[in-house]
């Protein structure tokens, strides 16, 4: 994952443009995803597809012909959709142009102005304060044209209709956590999900944030009503616990799967209007079961939106944890189930049929032998392997283990 996270993070991706387009084809390399081309102008929702991006080249000349600010250098230095410049100017007038972050003096900010047209540059506050007074060239050779919004998609069919959905953003240029780790996640659990059996469908979405979900949801009403469960997948691989947002709803399954599974390991949030792409899915419209997975939120880590949200920042480890983490939700919904006892007139004879007692009463065992007593006291056809975890406090695997070995003695069956 980190590999991966290296590779992609040179590149220049903003809402549409080529740096979306380069990033989904190396995706590509690593699963079969189909890239869709929005055209310029199509209404989608309430909104418009926006004009195609395109940067090639940006700087700042000083009054000695030295740059000050390059492209070249970082791709943070130039805000997202920022219209073509070619001007002379003085420093005052340079300077309502210019964005620093003067409590992190190093840093270079990441700005953006996608639905009102405007030009800056983004710089280290150190760099601004030693600029002299003089005359500045400067030179954004941008391109805003009608085009296309490109967005990626990615269908692992399953055993049932019903279909997971799974969101990650490709819209930010070099930085690592915001962005580049929730796309490696989602692309080696979309591979690791490729080499096994589901019951789900997983239909993985790479699209630039906010009018990409906006997008693909105005072209795909008709697949909604099969998305029995979803989540928004970003910043995985920097600082802080694992924080999960629920969903509008608030007791959609994922909501549940996710707060038992992930446990003490996790700060679990309510839903809030605010925030990333959730936001679309769960507008009252569409009300989808999507929770969101992060570390630190947005904002609540200094080196969000910003070049120190670097390489640096994204640890293999985290990402791994966050891989697990995500894994462990699915593994939760894909094994749930109601089933019924089919012997509920006392306890069935456990010891007889091997199941009770063999294990010679280690913790362990105990623990089998719980969750074998659980799950036949609650599979009474109402209840979930959910609600034996959640009221047994068991985990989530060891009542699934246990509903298998009941399924396989005749114990236990499916009730639909
Ligand atoms: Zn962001």
């Amino acid at each position: 994952m980190l590999a991966l996270v290296e590779r992609l993070y040179p590149i220049c991706r903003s809402l549409t443009g080529d740096g979306v387009r380069e990033t989904l084809s190396i995706l590509g390399e690593h699963v079969s995803m189909e890239v869709h081309e929005v055209p310029t102008g199509t209404p989608v929702l309430d909104w418009t597809v926006p004009r195609e991006w395109q940067i090639r080249d940006a700087w700042v000349e000083g009054p000695d012909g030295k740059r000050v600010v390059d492209f070249a250098e970082s791709n943070l230095h130039v805000m997202g959709y920022s219209t073509p410049v070619r001007a002379r100017m003085p420093l005052a007038e340079l300077r309502e142009h210019l964005h620093t972050l003067p409590d992190h003096p190093d840093w270079i900010p990441y700005r953006t102005s996608y639905w009102k047209e405007a030009w800056g540059f983004c710089l280290a506050h150190r760099v601004l304060e030693a600029l002299p007074e003089g005359d500045y060239e400067v030179c954004i050779d941008s391109s805003l044209e009608e085009g296309h919004l490109t967005y990626g998609e990615l269908f692992l069919p399953g055993e049932k209709e019903d279909e997971v959905l799974i969101h990650t953003h490709v819209c930010h240029p070099s930085l690592a956590n915001d962005n580049l780790s929730g796309i490696a996640v989602a692309i080696r659990l979309a591979e690791r999900l490729g080499e096994r059996r589901h019951r789900y469908g997983y239909r993985f979405l790479f699209v630039p944030g906010m009018i990409g979900p906006i997008t693909w949801l105005a072209r795909n009403e008709a697949v909604l009503p099969r998305i029995r469960h979803g989540l928004v997948l970003a910043l995985l691989g920097g600082p802080g616990r694992f924080v999960y947002k629920r969903s509008r709803r608030g007791d959609a399954d994922v909501d549940r799967v996710a707060a038992h599974v992930l446990g003490q390991t996790a700060e679990v949030r309510d839903f809030e209007p605010y925030g990333y792409d959730e936001r679309q899915y769960c507008s009252p419209g569409f009300d989808l079961p999507m929770g969101r997975l992060t570390r630190a939120p947005h904002g609540e880590f200094a080196e969000y939106h910003t070049s120190a949200d670097n390489l640096s920042l994204v640890r293999p480890e985290r990402l791994e944890a966050s891989l697990d983490a995500v894994e462990a939700i699915f593994v939760g919904l894909e094994g749930d189930g109601v089933y019924l006892n089919r012997s509920p007139k006392g306890e069935p004879q456990l010891g007889r049929r091997g199941l009770y007692g063999s294990l010679g009463g280690g913790t362990e065992g105990r623990q089998r032998e719980r969750a074998l007593l659980w799950v036949l006291s609650l599979s009474d056809g109402t209840h979930s392997l959910l609600d034996v975890a959640e009221r047994s406090g068991l985990p989530f695997p060891a009542v699934r283990e246990a509903a298998e070995a009941l399924l396989e003695h005749d114990l236990l069956s499916g009730a639909s």
